[in-house]
């Protein structure tokens, strides 16, 4: 398979190369230059298939030989190790639970896909690949341990001084290994900084080969199909109208959603549910996309101004706004509904919400309540301990604490501590004497 820049549909490069570049040098995301349809009779026999089965026969068409066959089934194997689980909350109303990994959200499928790529790609390159990350929580912790003793590889995460949460930390800083955690004195828009300007060097670039984790990557973007089909494969036997209510921000995790939805799987309807970051709720509804500064709430995952992955969307519909209009609705809540829904929903049915999949929730509600027919799926996109300080006081102390995470904590922190110094950051890099 082929993918084009979006910003130039006559710069088209290999599975390979979109992986390892990230973004074209355009500056445009990469994209598929056809969109692989499935099987009718496949979808329609899906529950007798093995879910790493479906997941490579869905993945394949956008890689085609570039991985052969067992060492792409070994990054699924890799990749969908741990349980996928779908339960009831309401009548009507189910949670696909993405927490289950090593990190306790979503992130975990998509990091670890694009390790098991990159890795392969560079198996029998001898010089090793820097991948650089900064984070203002979720993803370095995905990232981290997705790339995590990936040979060829070193990881290094930067992220703010005291602005990431106690769990989040944890997870960043107790790897060790092939991975350095880099606490940067200042803000998540300096360690930003410090990233972008170390891709922009090109006189780094002769000494140290760097690539990008970013959400925006094909390989983390892709994977993310896979447990929708998950999820549509256990309730086809009882229904037939299913929607999907996603939590979203940068819009990666729908975008794979709608993906998956072209290549074959009925999927009925998409809803996009957002905090107050409300641009593409706002766009449905009068055309006109206006990115607004990012305001912080308490799914602070979600809190982006102008989601990258939404011209995927845009590209999928060939930027016909009715057609779009038939297969997403998209809706927005504040942290006083989002609260009070997790509340609610823990008083009445005794399931335990995080800030990112009660705003799911909400958005499936208010969708269902005009369409009564269909049943619905809201992703569960974290664990509610990874947000536990946001929780209503209410329900905190019944918040578990899994035992991986409980490891975690218990492990020693180990960090460097930086200024947000370009020129000390970079001889670092490099090697070359670094002074704390
Ligand atoms: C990253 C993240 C999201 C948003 O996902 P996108 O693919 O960026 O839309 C939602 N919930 C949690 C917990 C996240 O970490």
């Amino acid at each position: 398979m082929q993918y084009y820049s979006l910003n130039n549909h006559d710069h088209k490069v290999s599975f390979r190369e979109a992986v390892v570049s990230g973004l074209a040098p355009d500056k445009g995301l990469y994209f598929p230059v056809s969109i692989p349809k499935l099987e009718k009779d496949f979808v329609e026999r899906l529950d007798e298939y093995d879910p790493l089965y479906i997941a490579r026969k869905v993945i394949s068409p956008f890689i085609e030989d570039e991985i052969p066959r067992n060492a792409l089934q070994q990054i699924i194997d890799d990749t969908l190790s741990f349980p996928f689980p779908v339960r009831e909350v309401e009548q009507g109303i189910y949670s696909l639970e993405l927490y289950h990994g090593p990190t306790l959200a979503f992130k975990d499928v998509g990091a670890k896909f694009m390790a098991g790529c990159l890795g392969y790609f560079r198996k029998d390159d001898n010089r090793p690949v820097t991948v650089l990350a900064a984070t203002s929580g979720d993803t370095g912790a995905a990232v981290a341990h997705g790339f995590y003793n990936v040979p060829g590889v070193r990881v290094v995460i930067l992220y703010p001084s005291g602005k990431v949460s106690k769990v989040q930390e944890q997870q960043l800083t107790t790897l060790g290994g092939n991975v350095t955690a880099i606490e940067v004195e200042g803000t998540f828009d300096d360690c930003q900084r410090l990233v972008k300007t170390a891709f922009n060097d090109t006189s780094l670039k002769v000494s140290c080969l760097l690539t990008s984790a970013n959400s925006i990557n094909v390989a983390r973007w892709l994977p993310q199909m896979f447990y929708y089909f998950m999820a549509y494969r256990k309730l086809k036997q009882w229904h037939k109208d299913i929607v999907f209510s996603v939590p979203s921000g940068n819009f990666g995790n729908i975008c794979a959603g709608m993906m998956a939805a072209q290549m074959g799987l009925p999927i009925q309807h998409f809803i996009a549910s957002t905090n107050i970051n409300d641009t593409v709720p706002r766009f449905m509804q009068s055309g006109n996309y206006d990115p607004q500064p990012a305001q912080p709430t308490i799914s602070n995952a979600m809190d982006v101004a102008d989601p990258s992955n939404f011209v995927r969307i845009l590209e999928l519909f060939a930027h016909r706004e009715k057609a779009l209009n038939v297969h997403l609705s998209s809706y927005s809540f504040d942290d006083r509904e989002t609260l009070s829904a997790i509340e609610s929903v823990y008083k009445k049915s005794k399931y335990l919400m995080d800030p990112h999949g009660a705003v799911g929730y909400l958005g499936l509600k208010k969708y269902l309540a005009k369409h009564p027919q269909q049943v619905g799926v809201f992703l569960e996109t974290a664990h509610p301990v990874k947000f536990i300080d946001s929780m209503p006081g209410t329900v905190q102390d019944d918040i578990d604490y899994p035992a991986r995470l409980k490891q975690a904590l218990g492990k020693e922190k180990k960090s460097l501590y930086m200024q947000g110094d370009y020129i000390m950051f970079k001889n670092w890099l490099t090697g070359q004497s670094y002074a704390v």
